[in-house]
């Protein structure tokens, strides 16, 4: 009976955003879910995705089911922006790529894939990660564990930590990558550090799982986004990449985005598909066309490809400028010393404050400052015109 069932604990990402709604400070800030503000912090739909759904009206493009794979020009699309058009495995037919329901439904689909094919494989996420990849996996079950990645005491990448860890892990397991823009820590390896981690996992036969939630939106540049998987594709790896376009094209409720699995012949590309469809088919029978139209629809047309690079180029510039001022703001404001320039090194939408638990709380409770508590606080969703005001609020929250 129903009655049974106990209530399930708010989500603690999407949880963040009820309690900033049911607050009614009027300097109440949301800094907890990673979504993209207007310097105003009103949400922003990019000029080419209206646009390209304008375009969609006019041609007057049918409802009718998609494949379970998805759409096609959208498959080849995303498959191409991710590796570049011209990389030999598209050429060579080595990618199988299936339209997911954004970046969590596709790591879904990879992880049930795993499960069915890779019995007892291990998949290995970096500590911390993103929260809903326990959930993915232990859905999944799949089991997981954690590799060392953020040192507290830097602020920094644990980097000898994580390759012992990686070096560790039974020999075949599955490495969890963020591709760019680490979620929640916003620190990434250096292009020498990715090719030493690409060596262990080759070493110990690894398999390396890529989330790219963010390329393009992190640095303003879809092909430095993606150069840590193109660095692993080029070595002839395979590997599987789980891609989204929440953010980077501002698609956030349509739910669009993709599983990549880049094998080592077309053959085994083409098994591995027919499988990831047989995955999909019972769980949501085939996937939303709104989203794939836009994308196809984007980078199908020079215009307005060159567009959205533009805009992402605007979003992930306002990131930055936002970033540069709360550190200027907190070093003016601190009179300690403390050096607070782990901030400016952070790449993407978050910065990890390095606030802890309690810390974060007073932020919350005294500032009216939602984050998540573990220390991070989305950039997206700060202004220029806020900046002090957080500041104040870090710096209360630091020292007391
Ligand atoms: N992976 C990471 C690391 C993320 O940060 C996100 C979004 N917050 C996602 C995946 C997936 O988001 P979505 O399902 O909206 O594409």
């Amino acid at each position: 009976q129903f009655e049974s069932i106990t209530m399930a604990p708010p989500d603690p990402i999407l949880g963040v955003s009820e309690a900033f709604r049911a607050d009614t400070h009027e300097m109440k800030l949301n800094l907890g879910v990673g979504a993209y503000r207007t310097e105003e912090l009103q949400p922003y739909v990019l000029g080419v995705v209206k646009k390209a759904e304008n375009l969609m009206l006019e041609r007057g493009e049918f409802k009718e089911y998609l494949p379970i794979e998805g759409l096609a020009a959208f498959n080849k699309a995303t498959a191409e922006l991710l590796l570049g058009a011209d990389n030999p495995i598209i050429k060579q037919q080595r990618i199988a790529t299936v339209q997911g329901l954004s970046g969590t439904g596709s790591l879904r689909l990879a992880a049930a894939l795993i499960e069915r094919y890779f019995p007892g494989a291990k998949v290995l996420i970096s500590s911390p990660t993103w929260g809903n990849h326990k959930n993915i996996f232990n859905d999944a079950r799949v089991p997981w564990s954690e590799y060392r990645y953020y040192d507290p005491k830097t602020v920094g990448l644990d980097f000898d930590g994580m390759i012992s860890d990686i070096k560790a892990a039974p020999e075949g397991s599955f490495i969890l990558l963020h591709g760019c823009a680490h979620n929640p820590t916003g620190i990434d390896p250096t292009p020498e550090q990715w090719e030493a981690i690409a060596d262990v996992i080759q070493e110990k036969n690894h398999i390396p799982f890529f989330d790219v939630a963010y390329q393009g939106f992190a640095s303003g540049s879809l092909d430095a986004d993606a150069s840590s998987v193109r660095l692993f594709a080029a070595r002839g790896m395979e590997l599987l990449v789980a891609q989204s376009y929440s953010k980077n094209l501002g698609l956030y409720a349509e739910r669009i985005g993709a599983i990549n699995v880049v094998c080592s012949s077309a053959d085994a590309a083409a098994r591995v598909k027919s499988q990831l469809k047989r995955i999909a088919r019972p769980m949501y029978s085939n996937p939303p066309v709104h989203g794939a139209r836009i994308v196809a629809n984007v980078v199908g047309d020079p215009a307005l490809f060159s567009e959205w690079k533009e805009e992402m180029e605007l979003m992930a510039g306002r990131i930055k400028s936002v970033r540069q001022k709360l550190y200027d703001s907190i070093c003016a404001k601190d009179k300690s010393g403390k050096d607070w320039s782990y901030i400016l090194k952070q790449i993407g939408m978050f910065s990890f404050t390095g606030l802890n638990r309690a810390q974060s709380d007073n932020m919350t409770d005294k500032w009216h400052v939602y984050m998540t508590k573990d220390g991070r606080i989305s950039l997206a969703g700060l202004s220029a015109a806020k900046c002090e005001y957080l500041a104040d609020a870090i710096i209360d929250s630091f020292y007391n």
